[in-house]
């Protein structure tokens, strides 16, 4: 079911009544083909969770409409949208057991739809399969794991074969390992079950390695759509930079004259066609080679050796986060470097950013 948003807006009259009304979502104009999972990411408070209640249902946009196909739902009630819902918090009924708290969501079912006992049962048992819980279906939702509840309550959002599955920071209650698990299991559920999907979260490691698209939100502005390798490659401006990647992009105070970029003293890239100004320069860790004649000097404050990879981590007097980090392959050898480390930089990982805008300059 291909979704639309067509200048989804959402304000709301501020908490604190003396000050402006927040614009939580504003003119948000996209669409999420059909079948694919779509990473809605942000920081805490960027109006990620009010543009999936909007999809929802759940609260009413203040302009704008919401279509799913070709029917406009902006002012059907949740039930009628034919949605999914998970959440952070698992949100089961704790005195029913696993089964009874996915079988719930078909009981309401009225009419034509309604089902007898053994349809319903059926249903309970193939969802229960596709999220690997059927050996619980007794159980109550005490006696399992925060990774197990989660998956029940996927199969309940599952149960009735939703139109749109909607995911709101769905692994953030769960420890890192469960994360990485049930991470790749929601990417398995939905590539079987075909489900257009959104899934909502702050991290941008699980963003980035779970959706076929994301979506990258800033004070519910939409700041850039789009695959996320395309995205962190090509991001339109410091903020998507900064918001993508770990270690984060390396950014540094910089200026360029005569079409070279100047960190300092140090004339580090060639950027042609680019104007002289001030600027912002971000590169990635892994856009640094160790090269003894390489025009970026750092002070070395140390060598993290981590498998395939050596991270090495220095000062720049320019540099605008409190350490430096790099990423280089373990074939580099770093014995001749005592207090300073030399780098030549790989140009495509070296982005330039405009020091008002902060939008990103192609050179
Ligand atoms: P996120 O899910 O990205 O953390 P939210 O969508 O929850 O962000 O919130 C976006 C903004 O809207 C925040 O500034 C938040 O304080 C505000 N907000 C959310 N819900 C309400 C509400 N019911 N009343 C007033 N402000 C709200
Ligand atoms: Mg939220």
């Amino acid at each position: 079911m291909e979704v639309r948003l067509e200048n989804l807006t959402k304000i709301f009259p501020n908490r604190d009544k003396k000050k402006p009304d927040v614009v939580a979502v504003n003119d948000f104009d996209f669409t999420i083909p059909d079948g694919k999972l779509i990473g809605l990411l942000g920081p805490s408070g960027c109006g990620k969770s009010t543009t999936l209640n909007l999809i929802s249902g759940l609260q009413k946009p203040t302009e704008g409409k919401i279509f799913f196909g070709e029917d406009d739902v902006t002012q059907l009630p949740p039930e009628n949208r034919g949605i999914g819902l998970v959440f952070q918090n698992y949100a089961l009924y704790p005195h029913l057991t696993v089964k009874e708290n996915i079988l719930f969501p078909l009981q309401n079912l009225k009419g034509k739809d309604k089902l007898t006992l053994k349809e319903m049962e059926e249903k309970v048992m193939t969802v229960a399969k596709l999220v690997q819980i059927d050996e619980l279906l007794e159980r109550k939702p005490a006696e399992l794991s925060g990774g197990q509840q989660q998956r029940v309550a996927i199969a309940r959002a599952l149960v009735k074969m939703p139109r749109v599955l909607l995911l709101d920071e769905p692994l953030s209650n769960l420890d890192a390992r469960l994360r990485l698990q049930t991470r790749d299991e929601i990417r398995r559920i939905q590539r079987e079950t075909k489900i257009t999907t959104i899934f909502v979260t702050h991290d941008q490691e699980e963003a980035m390695s779970i959706s076929d698209m994301i979506v990258v939100m800033k004070d519910g502005i939409v700041q850039q759509i789009g695959k996320p390798q395309e995205v962190y490659d090509n991001p339109i401006n410091l903020f998507v930079a900064k918001f993508l990647g770990t270690p984060p992009i390396n950014v540094f105070e910089g200026e360029v004259r005569g079409e070279h970029l100047f960190l300092g003293y140090d004339n580090v890239l060639a950027v042609p066609g680019v104007a002289d100004q001030k600027v912002y320069v971000g590169i990635r860790p892994e856009g640094f080679i160790v090269k003894e004649d390489g025009p970026l000097t750092c002070e070395l404050v140390g060598v993290e050796v981590m498998g395939r990879d050596i991270s090495v981590i220095s000062t720049h007097e320019l540099s605008l986060n409190p350490t430096v980090r790099t990423i280089i392959s373990t074939a580099n050898k770093l014995e001749k470097f005592e207090r300073q480390v030399q780098f030549a930089l790989v140009p495509h990982k070296v982005m330039i950013f405009n020091k008002e805008t902060e939008e990103r300059i192609d050179f």
